[in-house]
């Protein structure tokens, strides 16, 4: 019989397991992850699949263990950011910039690549104790005291199951959890580029009509760019030739960067928005992306993610010092009405963004879009901007402080 078992060992999932174990308080954990991500050689060329990480991300990711496992020089921080909508020039005074050192930061963030993410998280999580194991959950029964679990290596038994297997979570379907989702009518598409004049540690971002267009810098000198395309627009530029794609890219950059090369394959991600009315049930909870998709162009739903796994590790630790069932409905409880609020509220703003930044047209969108000017000559609205993307505000688990 398994305190937990968590199933799917995406960063989520990983960092739950890696914040129990790392508790060092004797609860039996166990990570179910049929696709673990092969060690990555220090000498392979960076991958174009990247997420950018918070400083709340950055400290839980200390408490997991795993910090020192990403570390190093395959990580970029980030100190500037450079956001603005076409309807002004790349390099107006409208822009809306962020400097870490005006925020009195190191940086504003990390870009790290999602595997080397995972696999450091899934390190610490078996450095600690956890148990990981190659299967796929199959099924899943929940009575008063215990979860019974059918996967593709065997049944196990728990008081608690953890759903953490992404936005097609089978642990929500299973427990009969219902969820939400909305197409955006967009797909994101992700590649490395190089380009002509250095990134100087800084992400840019630009807003068009017809999708949203970041660049991320790599700790090669390299970008990873996610651009959010309208359905149109994307199937184009994943036909187009490597040439063709770099020429429309020039186009929508504004050519921020000088020209570009497309450095690598292009990948891409149909884009919907989810949320699960429920986070949890009868001995079973929902973090990461089984409970919540938001759209990347903020860079949230790692952040998000990993702030329900250390919220809910938080809540189970000191259940346990009570000696309280994990798979009680008070603590799981008291995990949705924390996580849910927080999330719901970021949800929110990152739609509000794709709407009226993106898409929006007419007189408010307008004064939507002009409203980056606003803030960038407001220093109080600004330290708020800088402090949500710092994932530093609102109610935070203990780790991420
Ligand atoms: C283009 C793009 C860019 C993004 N950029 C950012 C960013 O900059 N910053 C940011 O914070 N977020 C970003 N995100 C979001 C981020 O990638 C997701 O929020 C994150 O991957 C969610 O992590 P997760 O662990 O919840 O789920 P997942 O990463 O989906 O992991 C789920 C895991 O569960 C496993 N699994 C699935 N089914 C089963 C099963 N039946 N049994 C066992 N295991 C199972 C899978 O193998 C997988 O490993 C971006 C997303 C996209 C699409």
């Amino acid at each position: 019989m398994h305190d937990v078992v968590i199933v799917g060992g995406g960063p989520v999932g990983a960092c739950l397991g890696a914040l129990l174990a790392a508790a060092g308080d004797g609860t039996r954990v166990a990570v179910l992850e049929p696709r673990a991500p092969a060690a990555l050689p220090a000498a392979a060329p960076l991958e174009a699949r990247v997420v950018a990480l918070s400083r709340a991300s950055e400290r839980l990711l200390r408490a997991a263990g795993a910090w020192a496992g990403i570390d190093g020089p395959r990580v970029c921080a980030y100190e500037h950011m450079r956001i603005w909508h076409e309807s002004v020039a790349a390099d107006s005074d409208a822009v809306l910039s962020f400097d870490a050192a005006e925020a009195g930061e190191p940086n504003l963030g990390y870009i790290v690549e999602n595997r080397l993410l995972q696999g450091a998280l899934l390190q610490a999580f078996a450095a600690a104790g956890g148990e990981l194991l190659a299967a796929g959950l199959t099924s899943l029964r929940s009575t008063a005291d215990e979860v019974l679990l059918g996967t593709s290596g065997g049944e196990l038994r728990a008081r608690l199951v953890v759903g953490a297997d992404g936005a097609q979570s089978a642990v929500r379907t299973h427990a009969g959890l219902s969820a939400t989702a909305r197409p955006y009518h967009q797909t994101a598409i992700v590649a490395t580029v190089a380009t002509e004049r250095p990134h100087r540690r800084t992400a840019w971002q630009r807003f068009m009509k017809d999708g949203t267009l970041a660049f991320l810098p790599l700790a090669d000198g390299t970008s990873s760019i996610v651009w959010s395309a309208d359905e149109a627009l994307a199937a184009r530029l994943l036909a187009a030739s490597p040439a063709g794609f770099a020429a429309e890219l020039d186009r929508a950059s504004d050519l921020a960067l000088g020209a570009t090369r497309l450095a690598s394959e292009r990948g891409s991600f149909v884009l919907q928005r989810l949320a699960a009315p429920r986070y949890v049930c009868q001995r079973v909870a929902l973090v990461g992306d089984a409970a919540h998709v938001v759209h990347p162009l903020a860079g949230q739903g790692v952040n998000l993610g990993l702030l329900d796994a250390a919220a809910l590790a938080q809540l189970l630790t000191q259940a346990r010092t009570r000696g309280e069932d994990p798979g009680a409905l008070a603590v799981l409880r008291a995990y949705e009405r924390w996580r849910k609020s927080e999330t719901a509220l970021m949800s929110g703003a990152i739609d509000a963004f794709d709407r009226w930044l993106a898409h929006g047209s007419g007189a408010l969108a307008q004064l939507v879009q002009g409203g980056l000017a606003v803030v960038n000559r407001a220093p109080e609205l600004k330290r708020f901007f800088i402090r949500r993307a710092l994932g530093v505000s609102g109610e935070l688990p203990r780790a991420a402080r």
